[in-house]
């Protein structure tokens, strides 16, 4: 249609304001395509924003640098008795709406780049929760995978012994993301609490018997799937029957599957760094217990299982990705940049109308832009994935009124956000011209909360 490709032009190039402030970001620091990615992608959605009043491009630029970066020394000594060392990473992103929140991501591809694109697409993604909650994001090379208990123990005590003076439950609350789980969450609060002496809420994702939320572990992906339902809605249709393409088999990705099934859709995929899975007619409950069983408890990969139906297909290494398969909707739930344009450009040929992002950040810019042109429905992850983050922000209070609601009780509030979440993107793209594009929507909705904030804070 002439709209799409209005927006697909739109997307292609920056106005002058956009390329300045564009400038601002990459003149300082050249060398981190993650995080210069995710500040391109959130300028050119503000365009309208900065035309209607500059004011507003003068906040973004105060937004642009993190309030506070910390990096630090991670010394562990590993099973053989050999001294280790890794970097440790807490950005202290933006504190206008409350205090800072969001994960800490243990993985290899961690550095300050990665660290700050997590933390700065943290401030909108909360934002728009409609719960008080600033943006940060931290973490570590350190990889847990193929590391002994006692070694993540070790590591996780090592890393809470700096950041504690950091953090507090009115000051920044960490959680999970990739390589961060119950387990991981547990060594860090029980170093936390031994340091400082006091039982705080001052992570989320803890375990149900210390103050844990019921449904944070499912949170991510069940919220992704209400909000897809959410699209559905929005032009008439249903997930009943979609089939879907699903990346990733962690804690996001299996949620997903867990959900789509409840809502009788078809999830066709999942995948991980050894390779992927795919059923033609669909995972069953079975084939996501072994999923589930194989990576959360045995600790293993995809290429481990075992499962397969007679039509089952496992393709090894990521050369070929699940985006290769027909689908009617993909739910990236892996990592950042699993789909690049080409990817993009098969989903479109083979007639996927919606992408779905579990995952921070999972499709480029140029994949961006194909879904755009295309006119496919787009969930952007900030929109899409706050379900996660959102039940955090649940734990936290359940933490201040040293009470917990039933599963019942967080799920409806979880579904009552996420739609709050698409109805304020949906709304806010049409009152702004863009009707339909969930990505001008929510970046501005999520912006403007937080820009207000900063406004009447003053300048500090
Ligand atoms: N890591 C999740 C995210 O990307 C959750 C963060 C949190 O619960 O604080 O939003």
């Amino acid at each position: 249609s002439s709209l799409a490709s209005l927006l697909g032009s739109r997307f292609a190039s920056f106005s002058p304001v956009g390329e300045k402030l564009y400038a601002v970001a990459k003149g300082r620091d050249p060398n981190q395509p993650e995080f210069l990615q995710a500040v391109e992608e959130v300028i050119k959605s503000l365009e309208p924003v900065f035309k209607r009043d500059a004011r507003y491009a003068t906040i973004f630029e105060r937004l642009l640098e993190p309030e506070r970066v910390i990096q630090f020394r991670v010394p562990w000594v590993d099973d053989k008795g050999v001294e280790r060392v890794n970097r440790g990473f807490r950005v202290q992103y933006n504190s206008a709406i409350g205090p800072y929140k969001g994960g800490l991501r243990l993985a290899s591809h961690v550095n300050l780049s990665v660290i700050k694109f997590l933390g700065f697409e943290q401030i909108f993604k909360n934002s728009l929760t409609t719960l008080p909650m600033g943006g940060g994001k931290g973490g570590s090379d350190f990889d847990p995978h193929g590391k002994s208990d006692v070694e993540v123990m070790r590591f996780c005590q090592s890393f809470m012994t700096e950041l504690y003076r950091h953090i507090g439950p009115n000051t920044d609350v960490p959680a999970g993301d990739i390589g961060v789980g119950k387990r991981e969450v547990g060594y860090l609060f029980g170093q936390y609490k031994r340091i400082v002496n006091a039982f705080e809420g001052v992570l989320t994702g803890k375990a149900l018997e210390f103050g844990g939320s019921l449904i944070r572990p499912e949170a991510t992906g069940y919220g992704a799937v209400y909000f897809a339902s959410e699209m559905m809605k929005s032009v008439g249709k249903g997930l009943k029957g979609m089939k879907v393409a699903v990346s990733g088999a962690g804690n996001v990705a299996q949620y997903a599957v867990e959900k789509l099934l409840d809502e009788n859709a078809i999830p066709v995929t999942m995948g991980d760094t050894s390779g992927h899975i795919y059923e033609p007619e669909g995972i069953t409950r079975e084939q996501l217990a072994e999923v589930m069983h194989l990576v959360n408890v045995e600790r293993k990969k995809l290429d481990s299982f075992k499962g397969l139906s007679k039509k089952g297909v496992y393709t090894p290494g990521l050369k070929t990705r699940v985006w290769v398969h027909k689908c009617d909707i993909a739910m990236p739930c892996a990592t950042q940049n699993e789909i690049e344009k080409e990817h993009a450009i098969m989903l479109r040929d083979n007639g996927c109308f919606a992408v779905v992002e579990g995952a921070n950040m999972p499709s480029t810019n140029e994949a961006v832009d194909v879904y755009q042109e295309a006119g496919m429905m787009y969930g952007l992850g900030k929109a899409a994935n706050a379900g996660g983050v959102a039940v955090s922000g649940l734990e936290m209070s359940q933490n201040s009124m040293r009470y917990s609601w039933t599963r019942d009780e967080v799920d409806q509030k979880l579904r009552s956000i996420m739609h709050t979440i698409h109805k304020n993107a949906y709304d806010t793209a049409s009152e702004w011209g863009f009707p339909g594009n969930l990505q001008i929507g929510a970046n501005i909705a999520g912006f403007l909360k937080v820009a207000h904030a900063m406004e009447v804070q003053g300048t500090v």
